[in-house]
């Protein structure tokens, strides 16, 4: 007796096994999407780093949608980018679907350069752009290798980055596309990562995540928490108009975000400048937030949603 109340509480205790999340591979992905160059829209780099993200989703993927769009530039006249969303589904026919997501384009300008002659140039965006990359194709992997008992869509964005500081509708122009024409059956709820590299990573409560999806915060938070992940604070601090905000907005999809905008400090910032660098990202960074995803994937799946 005493021993099926150690087994039973030992069960309790570390819950069900959920598979391993590498960061060094993750890291890896950062470092071949910054190789490719900058991947802004209709660069050399971003054409090598989509035929890259759709041959790994390839070979792990039940499914993989292409969803191409077009997006008039309000600067320039006449001038059209041609940009692609790159959906992979597992599981797809299971009742209960989410939704994890990033961008992987990266900004064609570093406005936030404090040198001006760099101002015109596109950024590296290691952080900005790989680092959710970097987590959703090592989730891929997990994903292939590991049958979810739910239906998980990892999505790649295209066209979060393009736009004009102070107008939101310039920006984020994949998960609009994606939620006025969802390619896939509406999920549960959604998950956006976003500047999830940096190598002091903090990454506090986002404001409109509270708003849309209280429970799905409060549970991933505490969650962290349960699993020593010290990268993340309860503390709710900014509202960033990112790719979950068309997500709710458009479709009402309850999606959250999980960034962290100080980069890499309350005192610094390399965001849109060309400090955007793997210097300054780790793996240790997106192993935490890849090990929160494969836990909300394969733990809490065993959990009443
Ligand atoms: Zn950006």
């Amino acid at each position: 007796m005493k021993i099926f109340v150690f087994f039973l509480l030992l069960f309790f205790s570390c819950g069900p096994d959920v598979p391993k999340f590498d960061e060094n591979r993750a890291f890896g992905h950062l470092l071949t999407q910054c190789d490719f160059g900058p991947r802004n829209p209709g660069s050399e780099g971003y054409y090598a780093c989509l035929d890259f993200m759709v041959k790994e989703f390839e070979k792990y993927a039940d499914e993989v949608i292409i969803q191409e769009f077009s997006y008039k530039d309000p600067r320039i006249r006449k001038k059209t980018h041609e940009l692609t969303n790159v959906i992979a589904r597992f599981n797809p026919n299971a009742e209960l679907q989410t939704m994890i997501s990033c961008h992987w384009d990266t900004r064609p300008v570093a406005d936030m350069e404090d040198n001006r002659e760099d101002r015109n140039q596109p950024i590296i965006g290691a952080n900005d752009g790989a680092s959710g990359v970097a987590v959703i194709l090592e989730l891929a992997r997990i994903l292939g290798e590991n049958s979810p008992q739910i239906g998980v869509n990892l999505v790649m964005f295209d066209g979060e980055d393009m736009g004009i500081p102070g107008e939101n509708e310039t920006y984020c122009q994949g998960s609009r596309y994606f939620a006025k024409y969802p390619p896939i059956p509406l999920p549960y709820e959604a998950i956006n990562l976003d500047m999830v590299g940096d190598k002091q990573l903090h990454l506090p409560i986002e404001k409109y995540s509270l708003e849309f999806n209280p429970e799905l915060v409060r549970y991933l938070w505490k969650r962290a928490d349960d699993l020593g992940l010290d990268a993340f604070d309860m503390t709710p601090q900014y509202a960033i108009y990112d790719d979950h905000v068309p997500l709710y907005q458009i479709a009402g999809i309850p999606a959250i975000d999980l960034i962290d905008f100080k980069y890499p400090n309350p005192y610094a910032n390399f965001w849109h400048t060309m400090d955007d660098t793997p210097e300054n990202c780790s793996a240790e960074s997106l192993g935490q937030v890849g090990r929160l995803m494969v836990d909300y994937i394969y733990y809490r799946e065993n959990q009443n949603w």
